[in-house]
């Protein structure tokens, strides 16, 4: 059967009907499946779905009108057209098959003529029915396929054979400074723009890659077999036509450039969102190392790609991955179940920790956020922390620019990137640590930050003890409160007592907090500072949701 052929599935229990009608539609190149009765169509559409249905009316099992009554209340890859075939003359009977989901009707006695008049009318509408559905697929302005069809074709690719065994690829494009093109040339000519920039992608990917306008000034292409190298010259390759092309504008000329981050799937890339949030995060390392380059997700870390770009960078000249981040002393087994890492958040007061195999490896992070996620699922408790993890974990070597770190942190949804040494996780990175790291460095060089109205500092002894006091008193008052509330019935109780003591806990962990400025070194000069009505209790937290362990920079 030659595959650009359109099918009709023949449905009839006469099987002499059958080879009449497979001769008359076979010379007229429709290939043809068959059926002998209703339940062998439904199979046979579901297994593969035919363009045309051609069925009698009066069938065993499933009568031709239920067959298209299922059929219309299916969501099938394509439109079926339906020709019914029936004695029948009555309007009565047409009216009730056309409103089941017929497109037309074919009188037997079949004639062979009229059939071939309908499949050909029919094949008119199908025509038409596929412009529309690719119209509604594809971008407007570019013709590239919408984001919606590129994430359904994707879909289709991922566990499919032969995909499923290809390297496949993402490559994520997004145009430099493309504000500044509207602001300066206007929207028609930005537009403009956007369709060169398609068309360079459309004409140099293969048959079976895929080239999506991903959101505005956004593309998303699928690379297929080829790896993050390969695909990673591609990409290359497209940013220098890019960059070479001029766009004329009047008397002038216009020339852009785009950043691309490039990602391959991966055995633990979960799933096709997984695989284009990587190239994602690529991307906005390339923005954010100073654009009109290629990022590849994988040697993400190498550092001899950043270089300082503008004077605000300079206060991170030097500093490395090292001096910025919070020291892991330990990390969590990935064997391990979930009861015991929650656990060991809420002795650490910490909200997020590494995940480690046999050999102290980084195999992903979990989070307090994972562990919530699965908290009413009924074994909750003995759930194995790698079964709900995160895998796709962004990791930096210690010797890492911070300034590359700083740059990728401020622009991307991920709060904080783990620090390895050759795979081992030795450190976290939040945005936390940053802006700790840029208020103690401004303390440590004695600047004014602008702010000292505004802020008690760890030295200030005197402070921290009025903070106790008033901590201790509300302390009081809650736990009387608590004490009067415990006169409730069974059901209401547990839930009551939970809540009261998990404050008073709370504040007894703030004066805790609050103890260790008591004992402030002065002279240290690396003293943190904190916002005035933030409890220091929470604000250990903070630092501590950063250090897991404590140990803080
Ligand atoms: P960056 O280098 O950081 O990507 O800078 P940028 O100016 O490109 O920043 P951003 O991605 O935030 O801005 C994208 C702009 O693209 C904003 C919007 O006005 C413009 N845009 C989005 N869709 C269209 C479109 O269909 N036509 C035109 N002309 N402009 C669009
Ligand atoms: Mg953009
Ligand atoms: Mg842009």
């Amino acid at each position: 059967m030659a595959p650009d052929r359109p099918t009709a599935l023949v449905v009839d229990s006469d099987s002499a009907t059958i080879a009449v009608l497979t001769g008359w539609l076979e010379a007229a190149n429709i290939a043809v499946r068959t059926a002998a009765d209703g339940r062998e169509a439904l199979a046979a559409i579901k297994a593969e779905c035919p363009e045309f249905l051609v069925t009698d009316w009066d069938l065993p099992h499933t009568s031709g009108m239920e067959l298209c009554r299922w059929l219309r209340s299916q969501k099938l890859p394509r439109y079926v057209y339906t020709i019914l075939l029936t004695a029948r003359t009555d309007s009565h009977d047409l009216v009730i098959g056309l409103e089941s989901g017929a497109d037309e009707f074919v009188r037997k006695p079949i004639n062979k003529d009229e059939l071939l008049a309908r499949i050909r009318a029919g094949l008119r509408v199908l025509a038409l029915e596929s412009r529309l559905s690719l119209l509604a697929q594809c971008d407007s302005l570019t013709g590239l396929w919408t984001q919606r069809t590129f994430f359904e074709r994707l879909d289709r690719k991922w566990s499919r054979a032969p995909y499923k065994q290809l390297p496949l690829s993402c490559v994520m494009v997004d145009l430099d400074f493309f504000k500044r093109v509207n602001d300066t040339y206007g929207h028609r000519v930005g537009d403009e723009v956007i369709r060169r920039v398609a068309s360079i992608l459309k004409s140099n990917v293969r048959e079976g890659d895929l080239v999506s306008r991903y959101g505005g000034e956004e593309f998303c292409v699928l690379l297929c077999d080829r790896d993050e190298r390969i695909a990673t010259d591609w990409a290359e390759q497209i940013r220098r036509l890019i960059a070479e092309t001029s766009i004329a504008v009047g008397d002038r000329s216009i020339q852009i450039t785009a950043s691309f981050g490039v990602a391959q799937r991966l055995a633990d890339t979960a799933n096709p969102d997984e695989l284009v949030d990587l190239a994602d995060q690529a991307l906005l390392v390339s923005k954010g190392v100073g654009r009109d380059r290629v990022t590849a997700y994988q040697t993400m870390n190498d550092s001899g790609r950043v270089r300082a770009t503008n004077s605000r960078a300079s206060a991170l000249d030097g500093i490395v991955a090292r001096d910025v981040m919070t020291t892991i002393v330990a990390g969590l087994h990935e064997r391990e179940k979930i009861g015991r890492a929650v656990e060991y958040f809420l002795q650490l007061r910490i909200n997020s920790a590494p995940v480690v195999d046999d050999d102290g490896r980084l195999v992903g992070v979990l989070t307090e956020k994972d562990a919530m996620a699965i908290l009413l699922w009924p074994h909750w408790w003995t759930t194995t922390i790698a079964d709900v993890m995160k895998k796709g974990v962004v990791t930096y070597e210690e010797n890492t620019p911070a300034l590359m770190i700083y740059e990728f942190l401020c622009r991307v949804s991920v709060r904080s990137v783990v620090v390895v040494d050759r795979g081992r996780p030795t450190g976290v990175i939040s945005r936390a640590s940053l802006l700790r790291w840029f208020t103690n460095s401004l303390v440590a060089r004695g600047e004014s930050t602008g702010l000292e109205g505004l802020l008690v500092t760890t030295a200030s002894a005197q402070g921290a003890k009025q903070r106790i006091t008033e901590i201790a008193a509300k302390l009081a008052e809650t736990a009387q409160s608590l004490a009067h509330d415990l006169d409730v019935d069974a059901d209401a109780l547990a839930p009551r007592l939970v809540g009261g003591a998990s404050q008073v806990q709370e504040l007894a962990n703030d004066l805790l907090g609050y103890s260790r400025y008591l004992h402030a070194d002065r002279s240290t000069g690396n003293a943190m500072s904190i916002l005035a009505g933030m409890d220091a209790g929470r604000a250990m937290q903070a630092f501590n949701a950063d250090c897991l362990t404590g140990n803080g920079v």
